[in-house]
């Protein structure tokens, strides 16, 4: 049966989502307060690794916290008149990181992620997108071969669920990107991932062929959303109301303000970062590169070469700090010595993030006409499609390929 569906949001989660619902032939309209992909899906590194089951937060992640901060060019940092709001989101991250919990995270993001590919493949074949997605694998680069050992954990979690990491020595590692001049004592090759070329034109890309296909995309804030006895029946929007049989909230790092009208309290935390494109690099890469010591990728992009990593903890409506961009062009200068810097932007996003690295997704606690997809923060551009097809799949009331009970918007 074909139902009416609302989604809040068209950041890639939405769109996707969006997409997978009309293919299913229901009647969808997004609604999103900016054009489709201007917010958290506009800027990211666009990195497509079904490998990336592990999440943030591993054991000893306590130690490890106060030698990041320290450093000055390192990858996070706490606004500090922030943190007594962050606590109790940054006290579930670090009980997260049990040995226990983290194998179990990775059970439950592995089949998630793996379906990367294949799950974006009809929505970009439709759209005439196909070029967008590149499967070239990606280099990880270690300058020290004690960070590496430091890491063995998290390789060894992907490893065990099935992602191949080749091993290579300094020399094998420029082979594969000759780019780099550095001296990197260790190199791995994954060459399963991949990344999207233009994570901003995949976005408008699929919600523009969402209207070509009949859905309604409407620009308006979700002020409030009114609630009858069987569920959201009417969204407020911009001070009008917009009738909703079925609702889908996939507003990134604000959907905790939306599904708080709902009755569901969900830890979500914008976490913050940052990006530096070089639109005139006078460099390219043949794949994209991983410096794990620092927490950055750099990703040969259609736009030229960007370099995306950075966590910060400012709150969500603080102005964007962008001495963290400064970071990442220092060390964009210290890997390629050489870089142009004409032209170059910077852009700061709100990933939208929970505290055990896992999403929401899956029906409202209280409501059944109402679905969550959110909080995929480090991975959302890799999870949007496959995202998308469970929630298809559920409002369709088939069984979702994969086990979606770790994702949950009560298990806090
Ligand atoms: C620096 C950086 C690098 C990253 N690199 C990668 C990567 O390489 N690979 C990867 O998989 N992920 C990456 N991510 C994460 C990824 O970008 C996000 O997880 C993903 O974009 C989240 O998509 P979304 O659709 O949930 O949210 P968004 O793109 O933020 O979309 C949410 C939408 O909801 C709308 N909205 C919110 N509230 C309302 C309201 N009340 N009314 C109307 N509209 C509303 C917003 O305007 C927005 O358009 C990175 C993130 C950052 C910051």
């Amino acid at each position: 049966m074909t139902k009416k569906i609302t989604v809040v949001g068209a950041g890639i989660v939405g769109v996707a989502t969006a997409a997978y619902l009309r293919r299913d032939g229901h009647e969808v309209t997004v609604v999103d307060m900016r054009p489709p992909g201007e917010y958290c899906s506009f800027g990211n590194a666009g990195i497509l690794s079904p490998g990336s089951c592990v999440p943030l937060a591993t054991p000893g992640i306590h130690w490890k916290v106060p030698g990041y901060l320290a450093d000055p060019l390192g990858p996070l940092t706490i606004r500090w008149s922030y943190l007594p709001k962050a606590a109790p989101w940054l006290l579930r991250f670090v009980a997260a990181s049990t040995p226990q919990r983290v194998e179990r995270i990775a059970d439950a993001l592995r089949p998630l992620l793996k379906q990367t590919f294949e799950a974006y493949q009809p929505l970009v074949k439709n759209a005439g997108v196909s070029d967008l997605i590149r499967q070239t694998g990606y280099a990880v680069a270690y300058e020290k071969r004690a960070s590496y050992a430091g890491d063995a954990l998290a390789w060894k979690l992907r490893r065990d669920r099935g992602v191949i990491v080749e091993e290579l020595d300094g020399a094998e590692l420029k082979k594969r990107v000759p780019q780099l001049t550095g001296r990197y004592e260790v190199g791995l090759f994954l060459p399963e991932q991949g990344f999207v070329a233009n994570p901003e034109r995949l976005t408008k890309s699929l919600a523009a062929q969402l209207q070509r296909d009949g859905g309604v995309v409407l620009q308006g804030e979700v002020r409030d959303i009114e609630v009858g006895p069987n569920g959201p029946r009417a969204l407020v929007v911009d001070g009008a109301k917009i009738p909703i049989e079925t609702l889908v909230i996939c507003a990134g790092s604000h959907s905790n303000e939306l599904t708080a009208k709902l009755g569901d309290r969900v830890p979500l935390e914008a976490e913050r970062g940052y990006h530096v494109t070089y639109s005139d690099p006078r460099l390219s890469l043949p794949m994209p590169v991983f410096m794990p010591e620092y927490k950055f990728f750099i990703t040969p992009m259609e736009m030229g070469l960007r370099i995306a990593g950075q966590s910060e903890f400012a709150g969500i409506h603080a102005q964007p700090d962008y001495s963290r961009a400064d970071i990442l062009a220092q060390h964009m200068q210290r890997v390629f010595p050489g870089i142009s810097t004409a032209d170059a932007t910077q852009w700061m996003g709100r990933r939208p993030s929970m505290p055990d690295s896992l999403p929401v997704i899956g029906r409202a606690t209280r409501y059944a006409n109402t679905y969550y997809a959110f909080g995929h923060g480090h991975v959302g551009l890799c999870s949007g499609a496959p995202t998308g097809r469970i929630v298809a799949d559920l409002v369709a009331g088939r069984q979702p390929s994969i086990d979606i009970t770790p994702y949950r918007a009560d298990r806090f």
